[in-house]
């Protein structure tokens, strides 16, 4: 039997729109699968109050495509949601990719035949689709998760995951409203809403060390200058580890004398971006005694923040210094707790015992809401995949062959499931870098790779159990000397609302967006050592 499809793509966001022009470019017969009914992912789903980029609009935007760089405007330093979409749409349109694309098509299982050497493509409407190559483009925060809280649906009140906020619009005025949760999603939709509601409760665990993101509009003149100098922009993005336009200091902190270290801070605090995390010294993410200093600036600045000292101490971290966890970038975040009518619960004082018809029971007593809204985070990174029956050679599932760790040679695939091609997988750099410049990488080195198999005649790669232990210890070495793997956080493969996920789980490769593109050359160089062809 022949595949339908020499490709589908999961997910139509920006890594499966370009794997889509890419594979199209090569002239195979390739198709995306994608459950929203639009293209976009992340921007798609994440439609609550307040999302919008943490990294500079114009380092986000895609770098390969001169006509987009010079049509693009972006109206902000950071842009809001919205336009995200409008601009992966555009991007979808200008590419001519959109008649490629099919949507309300949610993926179910995917079962290899390998007497045939294809996929079968199960969606959950029934239809079965196949192809030859599958690749995987769906996101690392795109399995949502409810806290595990008692009676959750048991309210009867309107409520929903902030990934699954609704496309018509949720009245706030003069409601009583709950968000439980406080990391990037949180501390956004918080800061956003908390001027229209009626009554705001903040459901607190670990408070999260945030930063100022200091968002500005850009006007004519400097989208102009931002357009003569993408050049420059993108070179300097692919030199920092993480793919954004900050790097770190090439000094320790200790060599820099107190005062210009205190100025130099307070100037990084008061910049736009991530710089007050990735623009640091160096030894601010690996020494804890480093660490400890910066948090304890980092501390000092929520203090003078936060009019209420109660509160102030409460939105500290104690449990993890500054950075070891993703920062959120914030924007009026601690000010939101002036006004008389947000609150903060700190379920660690008085812990959640459930969710009732009318509202939130914590050891203090029943407050009644009319919406709740979890930001409670993602099963990241390897959720998705658990959420989709991928089988492979012999019935393994990929469920089975990652139930402890996820293992992959490179981030782009698995022993036993030969073409499958998982784009911004784990154990990519990727997962914890600027998303597009690194998916970029992975999407023109999966092209190449396809190129070749093209020229040579190849139907057919799979890679070994040896090579993805290779690349597991190559994993786990560069997580050893970083101070973020000693926290637990969806970056550590935690999430206290999925069983088994309550210890380190190897899911992101540390090693930085350059070492990560410069492996995955050399081993095209090698002709594609530890991939086997046929
Ligand atoms: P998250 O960082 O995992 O935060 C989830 C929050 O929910 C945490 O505060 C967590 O508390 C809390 N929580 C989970 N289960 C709970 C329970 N049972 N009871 C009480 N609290 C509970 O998820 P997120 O905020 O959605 O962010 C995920 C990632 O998305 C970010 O790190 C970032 O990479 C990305 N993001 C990016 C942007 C952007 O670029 N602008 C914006 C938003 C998100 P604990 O900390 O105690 O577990």
């Amino acid at each position: 039997m022949k595949a339908e499809h020499d490709a589908i793509i999961i997910g139509a966001g920006i890594c499966g729109t370009y794997m889509l022009h890419k594979l199209l470019k090569l002239g195979l017969d390739a198709t995306v699968l994608e459950a929203g009914d639009g293209p976009g992912g992340t921007w798609y789903w994440n439609r609550y109050p307040g999302a919008r980029f943490d990294s500079e609009s114009y380092s986000y935007g895609f770098s390969f495509n001169k006509e987009i760089l010079a049509e693009w405007n972006w109206s902000e330093h950071f842009s809001a949601q919205p336009e995200t979409l409008r601009y992966v749409n555009f991007v979808v349109d200008k590419l001519g990719v959109r008649e490629h694309m099919q949507f309300g098509c949610r993926v179910k299982a995917a079962r290899f035949d390998d007497a045939d050497n294809l996929w079968r493509v199960e969606l959950t409407d029934g239809r079965t689709q196949t192809c030859t190559y599958l690749f995987t483009a769906i996101g690392m925060l795109s399995a949502p998760t409810l806290p595990n809280i008692e009676g959750r649906e048991r309210f009867k009140g309107e409520s929903f995951h902030t990934y699954h906020w609704p496309q018509e619009p949720v009245p706030l005025e003069g409601r009583r409203v709950a968000v439980i949760g406080t990391g990037a999603t949180g501390v956004q939709v918080i800061a956003d809403i908390a001027p229209k509601v009626g009554e705001l409760t903040v459901y607190q665990r670990r408070p999260n060390w945030c930063a100022p993101l200091k968002n500005s509009p850009i006007g004519d003149e400097e989208m102009q200058r931002i357009k003569a100098s993408y050049d420059e922009i993108f070179a300097q993005c692919r030199a920092t580890p993480n793919g954004f336009l900050h790097g770190p200091v090439r000094k320790d902190m200790h060599e820099v004398p107190e005062a210009e270290r205190l100025a130099f801070w307070n100037e990084l605090y008061d910049s736009p971006g991530f710089g007050v995390w990735l623009g640091n010294y160096r030894d601010v993410l690996m020494d804890p005694e480093a660490n400890a200093e910066f948090s304890a600036f980092i501390a000092d600045k929520i203090r003078s923040r936060v009019a209420d000292p109660a509160i102030a101490e409460k939105l500290i971290p104690r449990d993890h210094g500054f950075g070891t966890r993703r920062v959120p970038m914030e924007t009026h975040y601690y000010e939101a707790y002036h006004y008389p009518h947000v609150h903060l619960v700190d379920v660690n004082e008085t812990p959640i015992k459930r969710i009732t018809e009318t509202g939130i029971e914590t050891s203090d007593g029943l407050r009644e809401f009319d919406l709740i809204i979890y930001a409670t985070g993602f099963d990241a990174i390897t959720g998705a995949f658990d959420r989709i029956e991928f089988e492979g050679l012999n019935g393994e599932t990929l469920r089975q062959h990652w139930q402890d760790e996820p293992m992959t040679y490179l981030g782009v695939q698995v022993a036993g499931f030969p073409n499958l091609i998982t784009l911004a997988g784990p154990q990519q750099a990727s997962v914890a870098t600027n998303f597009p410049p690194a998916i970029e990488s992975a999407v023109e080195w999966a092209s190449d790779l396809f190129s070749f198999m093209q020229e040579q005649g190849y139907t057919r790669i799979e890679t070994t159990q040896d090579f993805e232990q290779q690349w597991f210890e190559e994993v786990k070495s560069v997580y050893d000397m970083s101070l973020i793997t000693k926290t637990p956080s969806w970056f550590t493969g935690y999430n206290s609302n999925v069983a088994g996920h309550d210890k380190l789980r190897h899911v992101i490769y540390l090693g930085g967006s350059p070492a990560y593109r410069q492996r995955i050359a050399d081993v095209a160089q090698k002709a594609y050592e530890g991939f086997i062809f046929h």
